[in-house]
């Protein structure tokens, strides 16, 4: 069958200025940084040092892995498999490649089929060894292969519904909180999720937003002329899908605008691309310290020798590790499926930070749950396990009114001086508290009367 491309996926990306390496490469590369590296004269005795170590180092491959390289890519070595490059070249980004891999739904086929515009299909090689290739209702299978209801809008959904253009200062950075702002430092994903908020701008080559190294120019700019702002989040698209030079090159400018105290990147890489987190990797992001990172994971069938890999790397490296996961329908709004998630990310040395409501995005409606659901979710988290694994439930105030924090009410009222609270069983106790007035407008609690 002729392979039907579902989005081209190409996108511009300039090469920063100051980089070190001169090799000629072409100005447009996407991904980023899925160029050969440049050829290099003879090896230096670092580089062969280096070589060994990075084969002491190596990757584990699973043995879902295993069979699905074999399978599917026969001929293909280990260490091929286990380069990122390897991985962001041979992404599943056509029909063709969905059916050799898949057994597609006929919703699927179609949806994948009649796909325009951003948010094209985009699934690492690896991240397919972590969903089922028959069944269409598995969880991360669902949050990456398009469907029909994508093409259902919803009353309250939009292409923006955080409103991030209007706070947009200049392309690529938006300015909404006093003391922080937003970067986007690329349109490019090594895999796309079907309910993201930036649906409008990643994998859309000439688009909203061309991520040139002109653009990146002009948010500095912006930055250095602004001293109130303190803490950058790199987002984009995904940070780290950019090359090891090109990121030196836009850690090294931002560390030198000195009232920014503090930068962190938001990735979903130590999910599905984990072999991106090289030695070499590592070793730049420690350069730029403090940095910290928010991981971004959706459910427990993730976790693999890979992912573990990865994050231990990061975590060694000394990045304080947090967790960001948006709720979705029928895929992780279960306290079944988000303890284990919460407490795998704590024994990979990840605080869970945020679960996120998920925003309403056009033709995201079959993805979402009503607000109590992720209530419940906190509910059956809270004083049920660790306190660290306990992520703030959060809805981003469409329009751009910034996150909103949601916790069960453990108010329950007030009896005279006595505050009365709800603990994580619904027992209601008393605490003194003669100087307050929380709770006195609510009705007393039958139990404590
Ligand atoms: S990794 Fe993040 S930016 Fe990329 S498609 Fe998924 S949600 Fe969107």
């Amino acid at each position: 069958m002729t392979a039907q491309p579902i989005a081209m996926g190409s996108q511009k990306q300039g090469r920063p200025e100051g980089e070190t390496n001169k090799a000629v490469r072409p100005q447009e590369e996407e991904p980023p940084s899925t160029l050969p590296p440049p050829p290099h004269a003879a090896p230096t005795a670092a580089a062969i040092a280096l070589a060994s170590t990075r084969k002491v180092n190596r990757f584990p491959v699973s043995r879902e892995a295993r069979e699905f390289y074999r399978r599917f890519y026969p001929g293909s070595t280990p260490d091929e498999w286990n380069d990122w490059r390897w991985q962001s070249r041979h992404r599943i980004r056509t029909l063709a490649e969905l059916e050799r891999i898949f057994v597609l739904s006929e919703d699927e086929r179609s949806a994948a089929a009649s796909h325009k515009g951003s948010l094209p299909v985009g699934i690492t090689p690896y991240y397919a060894t972590r969903m089922s290739l028959t069944d269409p209702m598995e969880p991360l299978r669902r949050t990456h292969v398009m469907v029909g209801a994508e093409n259902i809008r919803l009353p309250g959904e939009d292409d923006d519904p955080l409103g991030e253009d209007h706070d947009t200062k200049v392309p690529g950075l938006v300015h909404r909180y006093p003391d922080r702002v937003l970067f986007l430092t690329t349109g490019f994903c090594s895999t796309y999720c079907r309910y993201c908020t930036r649906s409008r701008v990643v994998g859309n080559p000439g688009g909203e937003y061309q991520f040139s190294t002109g653009q990146w120019e002009k948010a500095l700019a912006y930055l250095e002329q602004h001293t109130e702002v303190r803490d950058v989040l790199l987002s984009g698209g995904d940070p780290l899908s950019i090359g090891d030079e090109k990121l030196d090159w836009l850690l090294t400018r931002l560390r030198r605008i000195k009232h920014i105290e503090f930068l962190r990147i938001g990735t979903k890489i130590p999910s599905v691309l984990p072999m991106r987190i090289t030695r070499d990797l590592v070793r730049v992001l420690k350069k730029h310290h403090p940095l910290w990172m928010s991981i971004h994971v959706t459910h427990p069938s993730e976790f693999s020798p890979e992912m573990s890999e990865g994050l231990s790397r990061l975590a060694d490296a000394g990045i304080p590790l947090g967790s960001q996961t948006v709720l979705l329908k029928d895929i992780n709004d279960d306290i079944a499926i988000m303890r284990p998630l919460m407490q795998g990310l704590l024994k990979r040395r990840v605080k869970p930070y945020y679960l996120y409501q998920c925003d309403p995005i056009k033709g995201s409606g079959h993805f979402r749950t009503s607000v109590d659901k992720g209530l419940e979710i906190i509910a059956g988290l809270r004083g049920h396990t660790t306190g660290y694994a306990c992520p703030m439930f959060v809805v981003d105030a469409p329009g751009g009114g910034g996150k909103i924090l949601l916790a069960p009410d453990a108010v329950a009222g007030r009896d005279g001086d006595d505050l009365l609270l709800r603990n994580f069983e619904g027992r209601i106790y008393r605490y003194p508290d003669p100087e307050g007035s929380l709770g006195r407008r609510l009705a007393l609690p039958l139990a404590a009367e």
